[in-house]
């Protein structure tokens, strides 16, 4: 992609009515674009990064064999009614239609239409297990949006829903989610800091799992044990230095209060602040109930569905990505997720020092696009070749759109390139031959 097409443009300054880094990094840097507190367009830079998150979470729901799916988000009343989420979800955005008044609801979440949609396919034993999948715009009227992408009042979760015959199967197909959601974030690059927290189950089960991305920017508080890396959230800790459970807590969440870590046994833990990235909750019956969601099983009985949901924040796992990931210069995108791996840019001033740059961007560009085998070498290349832009602005642009690689040819560099990842000190000049090799590492 050639800088000089792009449409957006780097800022100078930070958006004034933005407080939380990954919203002034993203919009200064013009990867999104700011509507209204807590809801965001993607621009091409933004949207290529969201697709690459987007692409690493379908590929590891599809190895657990989540069947993808869209459901619409226009949804109306009565499947809400039906749960008495109408009433009690909190951030649920309603209203009426002016024509027909009826009242509708912008799904926060799927539960209250999978379940009926399941009655659909699932009538026997022989129908389960069954998992299915969907990444889409979710609404919440959320308090306070003012963490940038990382609480949006309109933003893309990817959710998952697994139906099964009894709780062990149920049991068996959430310990592989875990083992692909630790996968996901791996791949993303928070896979050191992101841990296994225990927080509430709500009515049906003692937890659920949460996964938190430790940040001081969290929201979240958790108690950490760094021999296991498992954590407690502070809503179910049961401590000293937590508040503790009133009487009234206690009756009206029935999980369990805990105070020590679960694995080990350690209650030497460590007060940090996170940010949640997904979520994993054995539901059971709580949907299937209500939607009257049943089976035969194999000597004909009906029973009850059993169900489990598993929930990423495609748009906060991007906003935590950038609040982990930067420097005073800008983004410093793992590669992985980076809008492009390379930054090319043209300092010279002469036609002969474009032209050998364009003709880098062409070599490169046709290497990043060919194969090896089935592989696609996939490197793909944002080439700074505006001709009006000083050399100290498009250095200072390229820092904060923060690309993993940047090469710069100039009159200086001559025949050779000079290569820098975006997070070391460290330059290097080199020949073209040389760069794919390099790239690759
Ligand atoms: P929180 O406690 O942060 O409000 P939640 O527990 O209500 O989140 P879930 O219903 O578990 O969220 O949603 C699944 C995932 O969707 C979360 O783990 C998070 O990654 C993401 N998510 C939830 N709310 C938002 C939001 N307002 N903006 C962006 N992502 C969100
Ligand atoms: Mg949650």
């Amino acid at each position: 992609m050639k800088q000089s097409v792009l449409f957006t443009k780097a800022k100078r300054e930070a958006p004034k009515d933005e407080e939380a880094i990954n919203a002034q990094l993203l919009i200064r840097a013009g990867f999104i674009d700011k509507l209204m507190a807590g809801v965001y367009t993607f621009l091409p830079l933004g949207l290529r990064v969201l697709k690459k998150i987007e692409d690493i979470i379908r590929e590891e729901m599809e190895a657990i064999g989540g069947q993808e799916i869209l459901m619409p988000t226009l949804q109306p009343k009565n499947n809400w009614a039906q749960t008495g989420r109408w009433e009690t979800y909190d951030s649920l955005f309603k209203f009426t239609s002016f024509y027909s008044k009826n009242e509708y609801v912008l799904g926060p979440t799927h539960e209250e239409i999978v379940s009926p949609l399941m009655k659909n396919f699932i009538f026997s034993y022989k129908d389960l297990p069954l998992y299915v999948f969907q990444i889409q715009n979710k609404f919440r009227d959320e308090k306070r949006a003012k963490s940038g992408l990382l609480r949006g009042r309109e933003f893309l979760m990817k959710d998952l829903y697994s139906f099964h015959r009894d709780e062990n199967e149920l049991d068996k197909y959430y310990e592989k989610v875990k083992a692909a959601y630790f996968r996901i974030f791996k791949r993303v690059g928070l896979g050191k800091l992101t841990v296994l927290t225990f927080a509430s189950g709500g009515t049906f089960s003692k937890y659920s799992h949460e996964f938190q991305t430790l940040s001081p920017v969290g929201e979240d508080k958790i108690y950490l044990c760094e021999k296991c890396q498992v954590a407690i959230n502070q809503e179910i800790m049961h401590a000293k230095s937590a508040p503790p459970p009133t009487a009234s807590a206690m009756q009206t969440r029935p999980y369990e209060y805990i105070s020590s870590c679960p694995k080990c046994g350690n209650k030497n833990l460590k007060k940090e602040r996170a940010i949640e990235v997904g979520n994993i909750f054995k539901l059971k019956t709580k949907y299937s109930s209500p939607f009257n969601l049943k089976y035969r099983d194999e000597k004909g009985e009906e029973k009850e569905v059993i169900m489990g949901c598993y929930g990423i924040g495609l748009t906060r796992l991007m906003g935590t990505i950038v609040e982990v990931y930067h420097d005073d210069k800008g983004i410093i995108w793992p590669k992985s997720v980076a809008p492009y791996q390379v930054h090319l840019i043209n300092l010279g001033k002469f036609d002969k020092t474009k032209k050998f740059a364009d003709k880098i961007y062409h070599s490169l560009s046709a290497y990043g696009r060919s194969t090896v085998g089935r592989q696609k070498n996939n490197i793909e290349i944002l080439y700074d070749d505006r001709q009006e832009v000083s050399a100290g602005e498009k250095l200072i642009e390229a820092d904060l759109i923060g690309i993993p690689y940047r090469l710069i040819v100039s009159e200086k560099t001559g025949k050779r390139i000079e290569i820098k990842k975006r997070n070391e000190k460290k330059m290097k000049l080199v020949r073209e031959k040389e760069l794919v090799k390099l790239l690759n590492h």
